[in-house]
């Protein structure tokens, strides 16, 4: 047996006139992630969790942000596409580990909807999906507002 861990960041501006979805769950705000997709930091630092295990490249290099096919896309498809190449090359998940850094909105009463969203999808349990949110004291532009970040970690079993 072979197992692998990935490490993988993400930040994205906040901007009104979006959608706020993290995890794969839509969350009530005022504003939301600017990007080529729906903008789910959480998840994009989870499949570059996963790349990076794998010793492949990033997010950016699998789905082109110039390519229209992925415009408006649902993170979680992306997920699942990353899966997909994951389980060909017999890779499963052991555990995922996230922060989400956002300074509003409050995220605690939505981080058991992610843990739905993403189990499913991981083929994982519930106890092995980490999902932890916390502001940024204030400080710099996620303290201010301006953008959501997320780290992720993965650990993979071949
Ligand atoms: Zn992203």
């Amino acid at each position: 047996m072979k197992l692998k861990a990935g490490i993988g960041y993400d930040i994205h501006r906040l901007v009104a006139g979006r959608k706020l979805v993290l995890g794969g769950v839509a969350v009530p705000f005022t504003k939301g992630l600017l990007g080529h997709s729906d903008g789910d930091v959480v998840i994009h630092a989870v499949i570059d969790a996963m790349l990076g295990a794998m010793g492949e490249r990033d997010i950016g290099r699998l789905f082109p942000d110039t390519d229209p096919k992925y415009k408006g896309i649902r993170s979680v498809e992306l997920l699942k596409a990353v899966m997909a190449r994951l389980a060909k090359k017999k890779y499963r998940v052991v555990n995922i580990d996230t922060v989400i850094v956002a300074q509003s909105p409050q995220l605690s009463p939505y981080i058991n909807n992610m843990k739905r969203a993403l189990t499913p999808i991981l083929k994982v349990g519930k106890e092995n999906v980490g999902i932890k949110a916390k502001t940024n004291e204030g400080l710099g532009p996620v303290g201010r507002g301006k953008a959501i970040a997320a780290w992720a970690i993965v650990l993979l079993k071949k």
